[in-house]
C-alpha cells in the first residue's frame, strides 16, 4: 500500500479504464476521486467498494469535462475533502466516426473538449498543490491515436495527438519539480463498451465471435488479443511509483503492437 496518504483524482472513473485506474490505486491505499456520468446506485456502489479496498476515502465528481468551471470545482473539492491531488488521471474520452467533411461541428467540439481542453483545465488547477508538495503524478489516458491516426477518427486522433505535446509540454515545465507527466497510449482495450458490440457485428456481417474479434476489432493490433483494463491500471501504478521518477515527457504504449507497423 505504497500511496497511502496519497490523493487520486481520476477523470471519466465511473466505468472502464478509469474505474480499472482508481481500483487499482485505491488497491494501494490512495484516497479515490472518482468522475464521469452513470446511475446513482452503480457510481454509490463502486464509491463504497473502493473505500473498502482502499480503507481510505473516496468520492464522486459530476463534473462535466466540457465545463472549465465544473473542472476547477472538481480539483477545488478534491484538495479541500481529500487533500490532493497528488495524482492526476486525465482519462475522460468520447468517439465519433464520420469522414470529416460530414464531421459534425458539434462532434469535434465536445471530442475536443472532453479529451485535451478537460485536461488542460484539470492540470492547470492541480500543478499548483503538487508544486507546493514538490511530488506529483500526471498521467493521460492518450491512445494509439496518439501516435499514428485511422480514417474518419479525426477529432479523437487530433486530441489524442494534442495530448501527446501537451504531456511533453508540461513534463518539460515541472522536471525539477517531483512532478512526471506521462501520456498512456492503449490499443483496443477490453471494456463493454467493446464486448457489446460484438453480437451485433456478428449478426451485421456473417461472421462468427472470433473473426469479429481477429478481422475486424483488433485488424490492426499483431497480438488479436485486446489489452486488459488491469494491464494499463498496473501501468499507471507503476508511474506512481519511486521506481518511475524518472520517467517523464513520454508516450507510453501498450498495443499489441499496433504501433510498430
Ligand atoms: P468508457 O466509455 O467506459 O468511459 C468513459 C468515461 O468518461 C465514463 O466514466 C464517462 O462517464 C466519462 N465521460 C464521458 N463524457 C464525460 C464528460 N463530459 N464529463 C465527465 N465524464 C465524462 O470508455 P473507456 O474505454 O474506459 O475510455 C477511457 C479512456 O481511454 C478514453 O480517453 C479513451 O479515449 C481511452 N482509450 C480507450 C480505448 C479502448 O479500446 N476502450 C483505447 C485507447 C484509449
Amino acid at each position: 500500500m505504497f500511496l497511502k496518504g496519497k490523493t487520486a483524482l481520476i477523470t471519466g472513473s465511473t466505468s472502464g479504464i478509469g474505474l480499472g485506474f482508481a481500483r487499482a490505486l485505491a488497491a494501494e491505499g490512495a484516497n479515490v476521486m472518482i468522475n464521469g456520468f452513470g446511475e446513482q446506485a452503480d457510481i454509490d456502489a463502486n464509491v463504497a467498494d473502493l473505500i473498502r479496498t482502499s480503507n481510505a476515502g473516496a468520492l464522486h465528481s459530476p463534473a462535466d469535462m466540457t465545463k472549465p468551471d465544473e473542472i476547477r470545482a472538481m480539483v477545488a473539492d478534491c484538495t479541500s475533502r481529500l487533500g490532493g491531488p497528488d495524482i492526476l488521471i486525465n482519462n475522460a474520452g468520447i468517439q465519433h466516426v464520420a469522414p470529416v467533411d460530414e464531421f459534425p461541428d458539434e462532434k469535434w467540439d465536445a471530442v475536443l473538449a472532453i479529451i485535451l481542453s478537460s485536461a488542460f483545465h484539470a492540470t492547470k488547477a492541480a500543478l499548483p498543490g503538487m508544486k507546493a508538495k514538490g511530488w506529483g503524478r500526471v498521467i493521460n489516458t492518450g491512445s494509439v491515436h496518439s501516435l499514428v491516426a485511422s480514417p474518419y477518427k479525426s477529432a479523437y486522433v487530433a486530441a489524442k495527438h494534442g495530448l501527446a505535446g501537451f504531456t511533453k509540454t508540461v513534463a518539460l515545465e515541472v522536471a525539477r519539480q517531483g512532478i512526471t507527466v506521462n501520456n498512456i497510449c492503449p490499443g483496443y482495450v477490453w471494456t463493454p463498451l467493446v464486448e457489446n458490440q460484438i453480437p451485433d457485428t456478428m449478426k451485421a456481417r456473417g461472421l462468427s465471435r472470433d473473426e469479429v474479434i481477429n478481422d475486424v476489432l483488433l485488424a490492426a493490433q499483431p497480438q488479436k488479443q485486446f489489452v486488459q483494463v488491469e494491464q494499463l491500471a498496473s501501468m499507471a501504478v507503476y508511474l506512481c511509483s519511486d521506481a518511475a521518477g524518472a520517467i517523464t515527457g513520454t508516450n507510453l504504449t501498450m498495443d499489441g503492437g499496433w504501433s510498430a507497423q
